[in-house]
């Protein structure tokens, strides 16, 4: 189905950066050095930079950033990792690629991220780190989290990858951790064109042993310390994220503009809107509404020509991926009605804002 106001247009984004782009990738190819050049280099000095953090390392995608912190910090068999149940499967996904056991923990119903107050319940003798996701782009609770982490001693390895640019108290989100995992999909906020992922630390160690194991767990060429892996940061996307990253605070700016109109034309409808608790600063990923009435007023939209997505229909402990953990229903409530409930509507720094205040009509339209 061709909608009128898709979910994402990277066409357009495309248009805008087209006489940026074609220079640099033709002088790409022309130097023809394609794996961890120069251009990973300086895009890894330049992303730390961004995240107030000493080192970058980059790596294939998101789900490989998670799974080879979790390797660098330690993790493997035998220990379990909490996260929350309702995020992107990659991140427990990884957790299992560690060889580690994912456990789920509850989030908090109004910001629907972590809840620091079912965290320690969730912490048992094998517990080595916890995963929180700054879902949606909007960050989780850091301090009762890095307490409670701190008192166990347990690593913290932010998912961060909805939520590049998001600031919790004034600081970055990636920078809060002992790790900072990023995605650039292209559907985030800083997207490739293509797979690529980031890790960001302040801790040498860490940036050494990440170093080797993205790369084979070479030392030198031909040289294996560790049972690395290959999951490197390709040249070109790093050449293209470079020139992306220098728009990122902008198009942050232009989603936040575009979550408010949002967030005003629907703060007294019938939907409940994303609730960002004043000492954050939200990225906004996804402007993502609640409602009983979820998929009738998701087939409405569709109907109008407005495009929207569920993230995500199915809470991780219900997938036939982890059935192996015998979670069942009921297990995680909050999560799990959420699920029922969420919708998220077009949002990215392209779209305009009739376009948002047409859809915020045609919601309320949905419910006279
Ligand atoms: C996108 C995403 C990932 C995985 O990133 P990939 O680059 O697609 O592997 C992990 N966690 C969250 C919360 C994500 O949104």
């Amino acid at each position: 189905m061709k909608y009128a106001i898709p979910f994402a247009d990277f066409h357009l984004e495309f248009q805008h950066l087209e006489s940026e782009i074609m220079p640099a990738v033709r002088e790409f190819f022309s130097r023809g050095s394609y794996v961890l050049g120069e251009n990973v280099a300086a895009f890894e000095k330049e992303f730390a930079e961004a995240c107030c953090r000493r080192y970058a390392i980059g790596v294939g995608s998101g789900t490989e950033a998670l799974h080879l912190s979790l390797r660098a910090s330690g993790i493997g068999a035998g220990a379990e990792v909490i996260t929350v149940p309702n995020t992107a499967a990659a991140t427990a996904l990884a957790i299992a690629a560690s060889g580690a056991k994912p456990v789920f923990c509850d989030v908090d119903p109004a910001t629907l991220t972590l809840d620091p107050g079912k965290l320690t319940a969730a912490i048992g003798p094998a517990t080595r780190a916890i995963i929180p996701v700054h879902l949606y782009g909007q960050p989780c609770d850091m301090d009762p989290i890095l307490e409670i982490a701190r008192k166990n001693r347990l690593a913290v390895i932010e998912d961060a990858c909805q939520s590049h640019g998001a600031k919790y108290r004034d600081k970055q989100t990636g920078s809060l951790g002992s790790l900072g995992c990023f995605s650039f999909y292209p559907t985030k906020n800083l997207g490739a064109y293509g797979d690529a992922g980031m890790i960001v630390t302040d801790e040498p160690k860490l940036h050494e042993s990440l170093r080797l194991l993205r790369n084979l767990g070479q030392t030198d060429r031909y040289h294996h310390a560790v049972k690395g892996l290959n999951s490197r940061l390709d040249e070109m996307q790093a050449v293209l994220l470079r020139i992306k990253l220098k728009h990122l605070e902008d198009w942050n700016e232009k989603r936040r503009a575009l979550a408010e109109i949002y967030t005003a034309e629907l703060s007294k409808s019938a939907v409940q809107v994303p609730s960002a608790p004043p000492h954050t600063k939200p990225a906004f990923h996804l402007y993502t509404i609640r409602t009983k009435r979820r998929d009738d007023l998701m087939a409405y939209l569709a109907t109008k020509g407005i495009q929207t997505l569920i993230h995500y229909p199915i809470p991780l402990h219900r997938q036939q991926a982890f059935a192996d953990l015998q979670l069942p229903e009921g297990s995680f409530p909050v999560a799990e009605q959420s699920a029922r409930e969420i919708l998220s509507l077009p949002l990215h720094p392209f779209l305009n804002q009739d376009s948002v205040r047409f859809i915020a009509s045609e919601i309320r339209n949905f419910y006279r």
